[in-house]
């Protein structure tokens, strides 16, 4: 992959779900169903107040970074039933990606 130099990158790696036959209607509904997990949390994140404060919120930000891995999980998840049945070039796509939001100006080189 071709990086920029001075912009920084996360790198995870998520493994494709060997014991599920993901398609891209199931996955949709799931990453929905993910997003809205999440979202819950933020909203509790958001009402937090009173002296229990620092210790909840301890609890509801390591939810809400559970939550957003299950976001990840599924977005990889519907990546790979693009590559593999909708034969998409996905490293491709993560270029044209970064040239997007070069353009956009959401990152400058
Ligand atoms: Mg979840």
């Amino acid at each position: 992959m071709e990086k920029h130099k001075g912009i920084k990158y996360k790198s995870i790696s998520l493994p494709r779900l060997n014991n599920l036959q993901p398609n891209i209607e199931s996955t949709a509904i799931k990453l929905m169903e993910e997003a809205g997990e999440l979202a819950q949390l933020i909203g509790k994140f958001r009402g937090l107040n009173g002296e229990q404060f620092a210790m909840e919120e301890k609890e509801v930000i390591e939810k809400m970074s559970e939550e957003l891995l299950d976001v990840a999980q599924v977005a990889v998840s519907m990546m790979f039933v693009l590559e593999e049945t909708y034969h998409v070039d996905i490293e491709q796509k993560v270029q044209e990606h970064i040239q997007k939001l070069i353009r956009k100006k959401y990152i400058k080189e």
